[in-house]
């Protein structure tokens, strides 16, 4: 059984047909990059996955659940519980500002009361050592790099165990040379079989990392396919076009 499985989204700004038919399965321990031109629904797409949009038809089913049946929701509890799931990792870091990085990670967990604190603590430590941010807990946001920034987000989209992460152009607001150390940390979640979809213009990642690339343009699916094919066997006009001006 598919992780996540989409059949038929659909979502429209107003006039705007954002997403127009959109299907795609992702596998426990797949790592899809989604990649495409600016505007094409990418953005759309990953959001609507944790509710942070909401879509006007389709199916959207996670781990069995309903979590959009017909373009019909579920009750708000079950909505809540399905999107917990998932974790999410944003361009702009989206960290809260007035916390510093140990209270980033550990506040959502708290007030869910998932563990005891002393457990929290504990699993907050833990992934700072993962994202080699071990020395920061005390720092606040304003004082990190955008790459520590952006490793600590991954640290906290952690805590709450998700078992699907969604990352929306992680490193797309870092200067170049703080993109490996984010990008490293996805491989090792990768090489430890996380689930991940990952928008990206990092077609090194999608490459060597991914194990399925999909291709958006202006709402739809246009192709996908095994790294390898995709980027030497490309169908599609296209994704030959994207990949003569983005390789
Ligand atoms: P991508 O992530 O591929 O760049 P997006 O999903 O962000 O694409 O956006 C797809 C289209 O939807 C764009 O034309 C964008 O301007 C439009 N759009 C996104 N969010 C909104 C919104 N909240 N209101 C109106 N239009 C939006
Ligand atoms: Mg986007």
């Amino acid at each position: 059984m598919a992780l996540i499985d989409v059949q038929n989204l659909k979502k429209s700004f107003g006039p705007l047909e954002v997403l127009k038919d959109i299907s795609f399965q992702v596998n426990k321990n797949d790592v899809i990059a989604v990649i495409g031109p600016s505007g094409s629904g990418k953005s759309t797409m990953l959001r609507s996955l944790v509710n942070l949009e909401t879509i006007d038809g389709g199916t959207v089913k996670i781990d069995g659940e309903y979590l959009i049946e017909q373009g019909k929701y579920p009750s708000t509890q079950q909505i809540k519980t399905i999107t917990g799931k998932m974790g999410m990792v944003f361009q702009h870091f989206n960290l809260f500002p007035h916390l510093s990085v140990r209270d980033n990670l550990e506040v959502a967990p708290k007030m869910l009361k998932t563990e005891a604190p002393k457990a929290i603590r504990a699993r907050a430590n833990d992934l700072l050592q993962k994202v080699g941010l071990a020395d920061k807990a005390d720092a606040y946001p304003a004082n990190l790099s955008g790459g520590q920034k952006q490793r600590v987000a991954i640290a906290r989209a952690l805590m709450l165990n998700p078992q699907i992460l969604l990352f929306d152009e992680p490193t797309s607001a870092l200067d170049p040379e703080l993109t490996g150390e984010v990008l490293k940390v996805m491989k090792d979640l990768a090489e430890e079989h996380m689930t991940m979809i990952v928008v990206t213009h990092e077609m090194g990642f999608a490459k060597e990392v991914a194990n399925k690339v999909m291709f958006m343009a202006d709402g739809e699916v246009v192709e996908a396919g095994e790294p390898k094919t995709f980027f030497e066997n490309p169908q599609h006009p296209r994704t030959q076009d994207f990949l003569r001006k983005n390789l």
